[in-house]
């Protein structure tokens, strides 16, 4: 079979998690917290799983996690999603971008990606016969280039993603940023697939500007959650688009045939979990705790960082201490220190020289100081 992705291998986060696994490393590398969920959520699964709430949900989603997943969009960002139309429950956030993606691209279409970009974006362009058009955020700010982006936009392009908070490098979009995407989209036929899956972790007293907040972004735009980073469950996959109703409309048509509908007696524990806002009220001191101490923790070593701005990731320059491509460190630094991190060029597809590495700070105190400790030996 010829493929269809040549260039695709294993995913670095399967890569690095197993190796961290084999070598007994600590795990900063893939994304995901060290810690359990909720006692009440699971109680609140328990209780549907054992009271019949086990057969196919509605294919758009159990109509009262719409109806509070338009409430909290409301409350939070002052826009008005109608669960029936509107709000689409999906199983993980990365069948909402699949979804979201292949609803835009037709063969040939062109779609803005900025690099480092999460690694399911490109695959999913590429599969619909997409052509990804690259614009690349350089360290140590990652700041977007709006004279690079306008270039880039040609009659073919017909799709932008936007990743805020960013996944890898923290990164958290601004209002100058929504105004300026929004003037280059402005009575063009370009939609947007806005990545924020990160919603709730960013720091400094930073908001969280979804793109659903700007009118002119609003109307063009599939924004993809997850309640897996919100609520500590990402082995759940379960997330959610919110677009226009008719974006929504052919959002469904694709969801329908990739997994018709998303695991039931989750979604009525959601519904009830949803109504108090404290759990996600409390995720950015909750995490900006930990970005501190594990940041802290690295004040002795030799690698360079900005705090990060969102997300659970902190990215670090180690240009100042070796030459080696960051792929190699990663599995030195695995192999000979036992500390797991991701190499971020595999976030890029162009080549580049920028040398840094992410980790994931969503670990208990105590293993984030010893992955601290460990790391200032290099
Ligand atoms: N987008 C980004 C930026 C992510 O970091 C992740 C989580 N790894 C996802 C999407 C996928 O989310 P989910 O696990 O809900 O599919
Ligand atoms: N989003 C997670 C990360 O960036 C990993 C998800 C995955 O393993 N596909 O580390």
């Amino acid at each position: 079979l010829s493929s269809k992705l040549p260039w695709v291998g294993t995913t670095i986060f399967t890569v690095m998690s197993k190796l961290a696994s084999d070598t007994g490393a600590i795990n900063l590398s893939q994304g995901f917290p060290g810690f359990d969920c909720s006692p009440e959520l699971v109680a609140l699964v328990e209780k549907y799983l054992r009271t019949g709430f086990n057969q196919y949900a509605p294919m758009a989603g159990v109509p009262a996690l719409r109806e509070a997943l338009a409430q909290k969009t409301d409350q939070l960002y002052g826009v008005s999603y109608h669960p029936e139309t509107e709000v689409t429950v999906t199983s993980g956030a990365t069948e909402a971008l699949f979804a979201a993606i292949t609803a835009v691209i037709r063969p040939g279409d062109e779609a803005i990606v900025f690099e480092p970009a999460y690694d399911s974006y490109v695959p999913a362009i590429e599969l619909n016969g997409g052509i990804p058009v690259f614009v690349t955020l350089a360290p140590p700010t990652y700041a977007i280039d709006w004279e690079d982006v306008r270039g880039k936009i040609t009659d073919k392009t017909r799709l932008l993603i936007v990743n805020t908070p960013h996944n890898p490098t923290g990164r958290v979009w601004t209002a100058d940023d929504l105004a300026q995407l929004a003037a280059l989209v402005h009575q063009r036929d370009i939609w947007i697939v806005s990545d924020e899956v990160y919603e709730h972790i960013r720091f400094d007293g930073r908001p969280h500007l979804s793109l659903a907040t700007h009118p002119v972004l609003q109307e063009r735009t599939f924004v993809c959650g997850s309640f897996g980073k919100t609520f500590h469950v990402t082995g759940w996959k379960i997330g959610y688009c919110l677009a226009p109703k008719a974006l929504t409309a052919e959002f469904r048509k694709i969801h329908q045939y990739l997994t018709f509908s998303t695991v039931t007696p989750i979604q009525y524990a959601l519904a009830d979990y949803l109504k108090n806002p404290e759990p996600y009220e409390t995720l950015p001191a909750f995490y900006e705790h930990k970005r501190d101490l594990f940041l802290d923790s690295l004040r002795g070593s030799r690698f360079q960082f900005q705090p990060t701005e969102g997300s659970f990731f902190q990215t670090v320059s180690y240009q100042s201490i070796t030459d080696e491509p960051d792929y190699d460190l990663a599995i030195r630094l695995t192999k000979e220190i036992g500390v797991a991190s991701i190499p971020v060029s595999v976030f890029y597809r162009q080549k580049n020289d920028f040398k840094i590495l992410r980790f994931c700070f969503a670990k208990n105190d105590d293993v984030l100081l010893q992955a601290g400790e460990r790391l200032c030996r290099l």
